[in-house]
Order: C-alpha cells, then sequence, then structure tokens
C-alpha cells in the first residue's frame, strides 16, 4: 500500500471512531482502478472543516470558504472537503456558493464525470458509485454527471476538462456529451484565460499523444473559440518535402516533442502558424507552396496568443527561441564563424532546445526520408557541439577586456554606448577567435570610441 495511502486510511480511521462517514474521492480513485499512476488524493467526508480542526493536532485551513483543510497525517498533507453541493454558477467560474450536506451522494452529484464521481472507502473496499462510474471505466467512456449541456454551462471549464481526460485517459467521449460539448463552445468565453492555459497545459504534459486533444477541440469547434489562429492551418498545403498539411504536421510534431516542460509542444503548435499567411505557389514545382519568412510570422502570432493566455516571460521566451530557429539548417558549406554565430544565438539551454525541437519536426514530416534527415541533424549538433567545446568567445562576458575597463578606456561612464561596443567586439571575436586579446580589443575600442564621440 502506498504511503499516501496508508495516511489516508489512518485519517478515515479516526473518522470512523467519531462517528463521521469519509471516502477517497475524485482522481485518485479513477486513477487506481484504472491502474494508472494516481496524482494527489482527496478525502471527502461528513465532518465540518471546525470538527476536522478539533479531531486532528495539525490542520491548514487551504481553502475554508469551500470546506477544504488540508490535515497532516505524519509529514503527509491530505486535503479533506466537507461533504458539498454547490449553488449557482453565474459567472461560470466558480460556484457563487457551496452547502455542506451529510451524505456522500450529494457530493458525489455536484461533479462533473462519472469517472470522478466514484467514492471508494480502502477500510472496508466498498464503493459509492451512484453514476455508474466504474462501468465507464471499465469501458473508457467519459460521461456527465446529469445533463451534459447542464453541467458544462454552470461551469464551463468543464468543456476543457472533458478534452482533457479523454486525451490523457484515452476516453471514448459519450455521444450525449460529444454534443453537449460542440454547443457550448462558445461558453469557453467566458473562462479566466490562466484556467485555459492551466488546462492546455495538462493536455500538453499528460499524454503521449496531445494531438487527440487538439483533434477533438477542432472537431468540437472549441478551437476557434480558444485559439483561433489555428483554424488557417488546417487544410494548408505544403510540398515535397512534407507528407501532410500545415495542421497535421504540426500535430505530428506536437506528439514528437518531449512532454515537459510544455514549452517544447506549444512551440509545436506554434512554429508554422505564420505558413498560412506567406503561402504562395512554388513557380516551378506545381502543386507545391513555399513560405518564405514564415517562422517571422508565427512569431508575431505566438506573440500574441501568449499575451492572451499570459505566458510568463520565461516561457514565452523558450517557446520564441525555438519557432525563431527552426529553420536555420547548418550545412557542410558552413564555415567555422557561421557556427560560432548561431551558437551565439543559442546560449545555455537554447542549444539543446534548438536540437531536441529540431527532431521532432523532422520526424513531423512523414516522408519516407525521415532516418535521413534525422542523421543529418546528429551531424549539425556533433559539429556545433565540436566548436562548443573549443571554448572560444560566444558571450559579452567572454571577451577579454571588461565593462570596467572599456568605461576607463572612454573615459565615461556606462550607457547605450557600452552595449553597443561590446557588440561589435564582439562580432569581430566570434568571426574571428584570434581577436580576442586584450591589446587588439583595446585598440578596435579606441577607433570606435574615436568614432562616436568625436569631440
Ligand atoms: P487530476 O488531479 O489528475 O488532475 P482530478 O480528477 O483529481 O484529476 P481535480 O482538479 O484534482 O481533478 O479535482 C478533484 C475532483 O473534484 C474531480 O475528480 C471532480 O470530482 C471534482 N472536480 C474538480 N473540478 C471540477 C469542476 N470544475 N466541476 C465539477 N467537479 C470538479
Ligand atoms: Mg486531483
Amino acid at each position: 500500500m502506498s504511503t499516501v495511502l496508508q495516511a489516508a486510511s489512518e485519517l478515515l480511521e479516526r473518522l470512523a471512531q467519531a462517528g463521521y462517514k469519509g471516502f477517497i474521492v475524485g482522481g485518485f480513485v479513477r486513477d487506481r482502478l484504472m491502474k494508472r499512476p494516481t496524482g494527489d488524493l482527496d478525502i471527502a467526508s461528513s465532518a465540518t472543516p471546525q470538527e476536522i480542526i478539533e479531531l486532528f493536532d495539525r490542520v491548514h485551513p487551504t481553502g475554508l470558504g469551500h470546506g477544504t483543510v488540508t490535515v497532516m497525517v505524519g509529514d503527509l498533507p491530505i486535503e479533506h472537503t466537507t461533504f458539498r453541493t454547490e449553488g449557482t454558477y453565474s459567472d461560470h467560474r466558480r460556484p457563487d456558493s457551496v452547502q455542506f450536506v451529510t451524505e456522500i451522494e450529494d457530493d458525489l452529484a455536484r461533479r462533473d464525470f462519472t469517472v470522478n464521481a466514484i467514492a471508494w472507502n480502502p477500510l472496508a473496499d466498498s464503493y459509492v458509485d451512484p453514476f455508474g462510474g466504474r462501468q465507464d471505466v471499465h469501458q473508457s467512456r467519459l460521461r456527465a454527471v446529469g445533463s451534459p449541456r447542464d453541467r458544462l454551462q454552470e461551469d464551463a471549464l468543464r468543456i476543457l476538462r472533458a478534452i482533457r481526460f479523454a486525451t490523457t485517459h484515452d476516453f471514448e467521449l459519450d455521444m450525449e456529451l460529444r454534443h453537449a460539448l460542440a454547443a457550448t463552445a462558445h461558453k469557453l468565453k467566458e473562462i479566466a484565460v490562466e484556467r485555459i492555459e492551466n488546462e492546455l497545459d495538462k493536455i500538453l504534459s499528460r499524454s503521449s499523444h496531445p494531438s487527440r486533444g487538439f483533434r477533438l477541440m477542432h472537431e468540437l469547434n472549441l478551437l476557434e473559440v480558444i485559439l483561433p489562429e489555428f483554424i488557417p492551418m488546417i487544410g494548408q498545403r505544403q510540398n515535397r518535402h512534407h507528407a501532410h498539411d500545415v495542421w497535421d504536421h504540426t500535430l505530428q510534431v506536437l506528439d514528437a516533442c518531449p512532454a515537459e516542460p510544455t514549452d517544447f509542444r506549444w512551440a509545436a503548435l506554434f512554429h508554422d502558424l505564420g505558413k498560412p499567411l506567406t503561402a504562395e505557389p512554388h513557380p516551378n514545382q506545381q502543386g507545391d507552396f513555399r513560405f518564405f519568412g514564415h517562422e517571422k510570422v508565427s512569431l508575431q502570432i505566438s506573440g500574441d496568443i501568449g499575451k492572451r493566455l499570459k505566458f510568463s516571460k520565461a516561457r514565452q521566451r523558450r517557446v520564441d527561441q525555438m519557432i525563431a530557429h527552426h529553420m536555420v539548417h547548418p550545412t557542410n558549406d558552413w564555415g567555422d564563424s557561421a557556427i560560432r554565430r548561431l551558437l551565439r544565438k543559442l546560449p545555455g539551454e537554447d542549444l539543446d532546445d534548438y536540437l531536441t525541437f529540431k527532431r521532432a519536426d523532422v520526424t513531423g514530416k512523414g516522408t519516407d526520408d525521415v532516418n535521413t534527415l534525422l542523421e543529418q541533424v546528429d551531424r549539425i549538433e556533433e559539429r556545433l557541439r565540436r566548436e562548443q567545446a573549443l571554448g572560444h568567445a560566444l558571450q559579452r562576458r567572454d571577451l577579454a577586456i571588461d565593462s570596467h575597463d572599456l568605461m576607463t578606456l572612454a573615459s565615461r561612464p556606462g550607457g547605450p554606448w557600452l552595449g553597443a561596443l561590446q557588440e561589435v567586439l564582439l562580432e569581430a571575436v566570434v568571426e574571428d577567435p584570434s581577436f580576442n586579446q586584450r591589446e587588439r580589443l583595446e585598440s578596435m575600442a579606441r577607433t570606435w570610441l574615436a568614432n562616436h564621440f568625436t569631440s
């Protein structure tokens, strides 16, 4: 028995002794029945938060307003929520009020899907399963508790939760739920973007084939509500280098990217967004399209979506670095200085990201020569790593003269000029590493200063 399950059983035992009814509920029960790795464990019981505080030594008031407290069992935190029903959802986000109730059945009735509405008592190994959740688990079916339309209207986030569970747990959507999803899609507009980003992130990180979620979102009209920028990719034909249209290619790249961090998968979703806007028929190859500079347009759209979904700065930067460089293919005729210029643009983990993304992008082409193309990426990697190992200066801090010395040389305080000068010196050094000597840089700096600050 897992330690968290042991701790939960201990807690439930104490509750039973004190005369309360208690169960493990939610995702833990579902995942355990599916023999999948379980996540956090939630307990629901008839004890009020106040009664829990009196019964246990260490209790944190996590969400008192909604009846949730965290009980420490040993050093394990267990969430406890009093059996409750919910009031109306006037803002489609959270219930306006909750009422404590005494029966588990009433609590289960407020939950979103039958597979999430099973209560399990591990002490007696007995279930309370009024909506047939276990059978749905068994048949891999996602079904709403009660009327799907009503449930989705109450809290539109459930729309995305449905897509998430279908994607991560390979559930088939029950027909009635499917219709309701399409019919209520527009309600997603009313949901806070943070909650949407959070659900999308779970779809991206918790499945080996997140493409399924995005195909469902397209089929059920959700895509045009939350990510309308994606629509033009659907059906956009490409050329002989691709077996798929832009949308299918995007989804293949998506699945080929690592799951964590989800930045890779966001980059996959965004990297070819600019293709439909830059598409032009190839002048000589009939039926082929070309997409000059599409990565720049993709970057713009990535910025727009990132702003809307409130991406962190770090995420936006990382995603954009992958998009910006996905069309860079170093070939044999590249000189060492060109390789160094690329390395300079890919500091830190950006180089690994670039290579990982490139492999996923190539894999997503779906053509017969994918293996040959992947071998080409191996050779690109070798070349980049070899150059990197030489340890030549690639960043300002690697210059043989530091900013303090440059200010002394110029007899002036720092300012925008300093960065500009350092860039010039670095460019020269990246072009020819033998320049990275103090005297040579000093003399170059003097010339630059004389040209820029004529007295
Ligand atoms: P996981 O923790 O793996 O993401 P989960 O099913 O445990 O999945 P939680 O968000 O932890 O999801 O919620 C716990 C339980 O609370 C769910 O199983 C479900 O019964 C209920 N629940 C959560 N969010 C909602 C919602 N928006 N509407 C109705 N019930 C919900
Ligand atoms: Mg959970």
